[in-house]
């Protein structure tokens, strides 16, 4: 038997627990172990995983990302999942391994212990893949048929192919992203962006902004990245998408929550010298929290890469518009 062969029998006889709370599309069983698998292949083919040994120390936003792309294409929007839950559960197959942290021990009742990123962290540093797993996870042809086998030994037919088609997204979301990135790096050119499929669109700027400004309110300068991988900053088009179908790195920020909706409604904007501006209407209101308003005149954070910095003539455009 071939290596491929022996992982595509261990990936088609993955276990995985029955229960009435799982449809047809999962063929009636929890389906975290191969979408977390399906979501790892996707870190591989984009070479954030570069070796065997999978860390969770760091920022788990990328993977959580993809895991939710997945679950949210065929589990109910009600029913959500850690990702530390099939992670340490992976442990039960011969080719996944939890690396214990110095002075803990990897049992059952350990592992059946864990539903969230923080009770991972307190029992392992990462997962080891099996070496020769990896190598053929990290070859295009041999990760295609580790994929196919995942979705067509544990989903329906209609799941498979929605699964298929988020797989594709993230692939071409990718190349979107690194698309952006090298063109930040050119001179302007008007480019109509519109024929990527905006799954793929929205998923590939994000991506570029979050990570070029490193989880990091421009505006605030807040970051914060739960255990579970969630950030608290979006990806802002600075003139808007509807208007502007312009997804140019220099026409995006990356903005928290509260900077993204103030600077949409022209409440805060950036000046021609990078510093922040806070509108009039703000100052006014007295139900405004007043941090906003100590934002005034201090420096945007923006990326180390100048290349990827805000264009001004964007900038000018949303103050224009607004009267900042
Ligand atoms: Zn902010």
């Amino acid at each position: 038997m071939s290596t491929l062969d022996t992982y595509i029998e261990y990936f088609s006889a993955l276990r995985r627990a029955p229960g009435p709370v799982w449809s047809a599309a999962t063929q009636n069983r929890a389906p975290h172990k191969p979408i977390l698998l399906l979501a790892v292949l996707d870190l591989v083919a984009r070479g954030v995983i570069t070796s065997p040994v999978f860390d969770v120390t760091g920022d788990l936003v990328e993977l959580n990302d993809l895991f939710t792309g997945y679950w949210r294409r065929i589990v109910p929007l009600a029913q959500t999942s850690s990702i530390a839950f099939p992670f340490s559960r992976l442990h039960n197959e011969p080719f996944w391994k939890l690396i214990p942290v110095p002075g803990k021990e990897i049992t059952q009742a350990v592992i059946n212990n864990v539903s969230s990123v923080n009770q991972l962290r307190r029992i392992s540093s990462g997962a080891r893949l099996d070496e020769a797993l990896y190598y053929l996870m990290i070859q295009p042809e041999n990760r295609n048929a580790l994929r196919e086998i995942l979705l067509r030994s544990c989903f329906s037919e209609q799941a498979r192919l929605d699964l298929a088609d988020q797989a594709a997204i993230n692939g071409e979301a990718y190349i979107y992203s690194q698309k952006l990135f090298n063109k930040a790096h050119q001179p302007k050119v008007e480019e109509v962006f519109g024929q990527y499929r905006a799954s793929a669109r929205d998923q590939g700027f994000r991506r570029l902004i979050v990570r070029t400004y490193d989880h990091r309110c421009a505006l605030c300068g807040v970051r914060i990245i739960t255990p579970e991988g969630h950030t608290v900053v979006d990806a802002a088009h600075i003139v808007p998408w509807s208007t502007s179908q312009n997804d140019d790195a220099r026409n995006g920020m990356a903005l928290c929550k509260l900077c993204h909706w103030n600077f949409d409604k022209g409440l805060l904007g950036i000046s021609n010298s990078y510093n922040v501006i806070v509108s009039r209407k703000i100052s006014a209101n007295a139900n405004v929290p007043g941090f906003l308003v100590t934002l005034a005149d201090r420096g945007a954070i923006l990326p180390l890469d100048h290349d990827l910095w805000p264009a001004q003539e964007y900038l000018a455009l949303h103050r224009q518009e607004w009267q900042l």
